[in-house]
This record gives structure tokens, C-alpha cells and sequence, in this order.
């Protein structure tokens, strides 16, 4: 016995001859409706053509449907599907806008370029208040960034904060006098470090000890001195990418901040260092600036102040030829003058260092970076990402 499965099978294969010659029947009547409906549409067709196709794209268009044996509905899509309607033009308030716009990202960019890094500089620009860096030792100078205009208060002095790019920035000095501790200023504290430093003892002749005591030509001269440190470009007068760099070739023989007796009497701090080298030994703008004071001194001799702007300048002395005048604009590295030992000096050497507002302050801070890399590990936490920019990392 077969099973029902087998049976049913073999029972739907055998079809009588009645329904495949109706099925026939139907077949020719549907291809002939088709056949008249077909006719009839290609008609409608192009006849719809004929006004759109003296535009060129439609006419590639047609083309391109026809080769490729297109028969859908194609000519009923819109003729310029991919052409982007004009914009409107935009009115004077949104194009101010879209420059304004443009031109504070064009700043954001110039200041970022400052830094070390894009990450410090996002870091650093993201803070309402920053001092770069936060722990420093007497002598040393920070920079301050904040995101509004004002003044600073700072050991009974005020700073002006100022305008560049898009933050307002200034230099504090700490005197070498300073003490050790935590300072207010502006919205954050500053720590002075501790720290002490070694003394020099030196011997001279007592006619050359003697040129010590003009106090009245000295006075005249520190007149001059501070007029010229009294004014100073308000911007940072150096590129992005042009570090500061050491003015002479030679021997370091005085540090920063010794502790100075000429001839057993205290003789003050030295805030400078000295470049011993042979006398004719070219000397070099340590940064980009504006000469702002060439001239021979009674202590310091041939001296130049060069101001690198925004209150800070840097200082040569001693020098045996002055290469530059006063106003002349230097570039970093350019030649200005030549090792010597004119003024209260016992050889030849390069008395180099920088005054922040009228206060010496440490060379040895700025020489082969910027004041913008002064930030230490640990300064600043990345600010929030803004979520409208986080995806252009
Ligand atoms: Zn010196």
C-alpha cells in the first residue's frame, strides 16, 4: 500500500486537458491587454517628453534611460533632481556673523599654536584663570592667562591684563626677595617656592671697586633705564614657533641669583648669568623685538634692552661694539652687538638677563621655549569637551 503522501503526489501531476487550454486562453488575453496598454503609454509618454527635452539635462537624461532600457517611470521625476536650488542670499547681520565667527576661530587657532601642544593649549584656553605655571621660586616670572579683561593685584603693584587672540594675558614677576608661601592672585594662588642661593665672593682693585660709589651718574642712568622699560608693545612680539634662545657661545661663570660680596660688602643679588667668551664674540637677539634702549652705561657699559613686548625685555651688557640703535626692530638670532668688558666688569663676558615690568627676572626660564610652555604636568586637567567640537579630535 502506497503511502497518502506518494498518492496525492502522483494524483496532482496528472491535470486534465480542460483547465490547461483555459489557462491558455487567459494567458493571450493578458498579453494582449499588456500589449495595448503598453502602446498606449509609450505614446503618453513621449508626447509628455517633447516640452522638457530642450533642456540638455533632460535630454541626457531620456538618453540614458532609453540605453539602459529603462521603462519606469523616469520622465515624471523631477527634471533637476540633482541640482542644488540656489541659497538665499544671506543678510548684513548673518554675514557679519559668519566673519565673526570665522575670525574667532582664526584667533583660537593663532593662540593654540603658542603652546606645547594642542592638549595644553586646550586645557590652558578652556580655564576661566590660569597662572603658567602655579609654583615658581623667587626670581622666576609667570604668565597669567585669563578669559576676561582687568587688573591684576600683586605685591603692591597692579598688571594690566592684555588683549591676545582670544585671552588676556600678563607677566608676574616674583622678586628674589620674595618669600616663601602661598599668594592670592587673581582668581587663583600662586606658590613661591623655597629656595636658597649660593654666594659669589669677588676681589677687585679699589679704583675699579670706586666707579661703584658715582651714585649720581648711576642715578642719571637708571632715569634712561626706566624710561625705556616704562613703555612696551602690548602683544607678544615673537612667532609661535621661534623659541628663545642663548645670546653667546661661552662659559657660564655666574649663575642666576648668587648672592654677591665684592670685596667682603654684600653687594646684592646678581639676576643675571654671565657668558665668559673672547672679547669680539658676536652676540644675538635672544627673541624677535624692538631695541628699546642702545647706549653706554657708567655700571653696565655698552648695554641694549630689546623689548620682546607685553612688559618684558631682555638685557646685554658689557658689550664691546653696539651693532643696533634704539627703535631698530631685531629678529631672533640677528646679531647685535659684541662681547667686551666695558663698565664695572674684571673681563670679557655677556651680562644677559630679563626684566618683567621693571623686576629682573630668570633667563634660564625662557631660553629654548616660550613663556606659553611654562605649564607643568599636573597644572591643569583637560577642560570638559565641549560637545559641539569634541568630534574634531
Ligand atoms: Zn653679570
Amino acid at each position: 500500500m502506497e503511502p497518502r503522501s506518494a498518492r496525492h503526489t502522483h494524483t496532482s501531476k496528472k491535470p486534465s486537458a480542460k483547465p490547461i487550454v483555459s489557462l491558455l486562453l487567459v494567458l493571450i488575453a493578458v498579453v494582449t491587454a499588456a500589449s495595448i496598454a503598453g502602446w498606449v503609454w509609450l505614446r503618453g509618454d513621449s508626447a509628455e517628453e517633447k516640452p522638457v527635452a530642450s533642456s540638455e539635462a533632460n535630454a541626457d537624461m531620456t538618453e540614458a534611460d532609453m540605453s539602459s532600457g529603462r521603462t519606469d517611470d523616469a520622465p515624471d521625476s523631477p527634471p533637476s533632481a540633482e541640482e542644488e536650488p540656489a541659497a538665499p542670499p544671506l543678510s548684513e547681520a548673518e554675514q557679519a556673523a559668519l566673519e565673526a565667527e570665522q575670525a574667532r576661530l582664526a584667533a583660537v587657532a593663532a593662540e593654540a599654536a603658542y603652546y606645547a601642544t594642542p592638549e595644553s593649549a586646550d586645557a590652558v584656553m578652556g580655564q576661566p584663570f590660569i597662572i603658567m605655571p602655579q609654583a615658581a621660586y623667587p626670581g622666576d616670572v609667570v604668565l597669567v592667562r585669563s578669559q576676561q579683561e582687568g587688573e591684576l593685584e600683586w605685591q603692591g603693584k597692579s598688571y594690566s591684563l592684555q588683549s591676545f587672540e582670544t585671552g588676556y594675558y600678563t607677566y608676574i614677576p616674583i622678586p628674589i626677595q620674595s618669600e616663601p608661601g602661598s599668594y592670592a592672585l587673581g582668581d587663583a594662588s600662586l606658590t613661591v617656592l623655597d629656595k636658597t642661593f649660593d654666594s659669589q665672593r669677588l676681589e677687585v682693585s679699589e679704583e675699579q671697586n670706586s666707579i661703584r660709589q658715582n651714585t649720581e651718574r648711576i642715578a642719571e642712568d637708571q632715569k634712561l633705564i626706566d624710561a625705556a622699560r616704562a613703555s612696551s608693545e602690548p602683544t607678544f612680539l615673537f612667532s609661535a614657533d621661534s623659541p628663545f634662545m642663548l645670546p653667546a657661545e661661552g662659559r657660564l661663570t655666574t649663575p642666576f641669583g648668587f648672592t654677591r660680596y665684592v670685596n667682603g660688602a654684600y653687594a646684592g643679588s646678581h639676576t643675571a648669568i654671565d657668558i665668559a667668551a673672547p672679547e669680539g664674540t658676536p652676540v644675538v637677539a635672544t627673541q624677535s623685538g624692538i631695541v628699546a634702549l642702545a647706549a653706554n652705561f657708567y655700571l653696565t657699559g655698552n648695554t641694549i634692552y630689546i623689548d620682546h613686548g607685553m612688559g618684558l625685555f631682555s638685557q646685554y651688557a658689557h658689550l664691546s661694539e653696539l651693532q643696533v640703535e634704539t627703535g631698530d626692530e631685531v629678529e631672533v638670532g640677528e646679531g647685535i652687538g659684541l662681547i667686551g668688558s666695558t663698565g664695572f666688569s674684571t673681563g670679557p663676558h655677556l651680562h644677559f638677563t630679563f626684566w618683567a615690568h621693571n623686576v629682573p627676572v630668570n633667563p634660564n626660564l625662557f631660553l629654548d621655549r616660550l613663556p606659553f610652555h611654562w605649564l607643568e604636568a599636573g597644572d591643569v586637567t583637560a577642560a570638559e569637551p565641549d560637545p559641539a567640537t569634541a568630534s574634531d579630535d
